[in-house]
């Protein structure tokens, strides 16, 4: 098939859908305090419109897929979509992000139905910290949806930790110590420029992480585990997983972004830190029409930028919401 190229030559191959806006927890970097007005739920996308979308997708040259929020299992039946999206010829990548806390109940049904990994994300080992940057999170949910995830076959888990300099950035290296002893594949992000928690002084860059990674030992290069993200991946010789960095902020790593991001009401985003978004629902209701999904989601590729400008940034976006976008 013919490669889905943008305009600035880059190949388009991932598009991550948020399932629901809607989240159990209300981590402080990423969703403010007070309840938020979800979504309507005629607003969202019923699952047979989003495998309409999929396989419109996938015709273009979209191989790759993930689930996320919101909190995409809080979305009821998520299973069915899962099985649907198992089917759709050309996809060869279903993955899950999600904050962990339901997933001990669904990680042997989804991997049944198709999903072929996960991305836990967890900022720290400690329960109150944990309950603090969550706002009301019980930290033993999560941890028992990781031993559910590993069980269950889902293949690589990937633990997604946020460092935030004074709030968990002295777990760095127990937080990777999780790779030594485990399977799992611990990826330090950068703080995003979203919202009124960042600052400058919170963002702890890619380059300090490393340094502190190496107090355990030298890192040599690795095969990033499945996924064909911008994490840069390490291990420690005898470690049973891997450890990456991702420098959402410090490092322009846009050359290589392959992505789409569909929001939970259908809006087509073609950069996280962008707000020009293409409307699909338009060509998905009253009644689906198949070319015109195909032409917006060319328009949407089309219109990708070369850059986004959160390196540039001093003080989080108040428009930007990882929750609402699809993080
Ligand atoms: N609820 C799911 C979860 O927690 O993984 C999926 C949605 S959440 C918005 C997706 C990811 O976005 C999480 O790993 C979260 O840590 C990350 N995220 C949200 N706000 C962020 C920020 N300001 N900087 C970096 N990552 C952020």
């Amino acid at each position: 098939m013919k490669p889905l190229l943008d305009s600035f030559g880059r190949r388009i191959e991932y598009l991550r859908i948020s399932v629901t806006d809607r989240c159990n927890l209300r981590c402080v970097y990423c969703l403010p305090r007070e309840p938020v007005s979800w979504l309507p739920r005629q607003e969202i996308l019923r699952f047979e419109e989003i495998l309409e979308v999929v396989r419109a997708g996938a015709e273009l040259g979209l191989t790759r897929v993930r689930l996320t929020g919101g909190e995409p299992l809080l979305r009821p039946g998520l299973t069915d979509l899962v099985a649907g999206l198992a089917q759709v010829p050309g996809l060869r990548d279903l993955a899950l992000t999600t904050n962990g806390v339901l997933l001990a109940r669904q990680a042997g049904v989804l991997a049944r139905a198709g999903l072929k990994r996960v991305n836990v994300s967890l900022d720290t080992l400690d329960p109150q910290r944990f309950a603090a940057v969550t706002r009301f999170g019980k930290i033993d949910d999560v941890l028992a949806g990781i031993e559910a995830a590993l069980e269950a076959g889902l293949a690589p888990v990937k633990i997604n930790v946020v460092v935030m300099r004074g709030v968990n950035d002295d777990e760095i290296v127990p937080m990777a110590r999780l790779a030594w002893e485990r399977p799992l594949h611990v990826r330090f992000i950068e703080l995003m420029p979203i919202g009124e928690y960042f600052t400058r002084e919170r963002l702890v860059s890619s380059r300090e992480i490393l340094e502190r990674l190496t107090a355990l030992g030298p890192l040599e290069p690795a095969e990033p585990a499945a996924g064909c993200g911008p994490a840069r991946t390490f291990r420690w010789a005898g470690a049973k997983g891997t450890v990456g960095v991702i420098g959402a902020v410090t490092q322009a790593f846009c050359a290589g972004c392959n992505r789409l991001r569909l929001t939970a009401s259908g809006q087509l985003r073609p950069c996280l830190d962008d707000d020009s978004a293409v409307d699909l629902k338009e060509a998905l209701r009253p009644k689906v029409d198949a070319a015109r999904l195909a032409k917006q989601i060319l328009r949407a590729v089309a219109a990708k930028p070369e850059m986004h400008g959160m390196f540039r940034r001093e003080t989080g976006s108040a428009r930007l919401c990882m929750a609402g976008v699809g993080g």
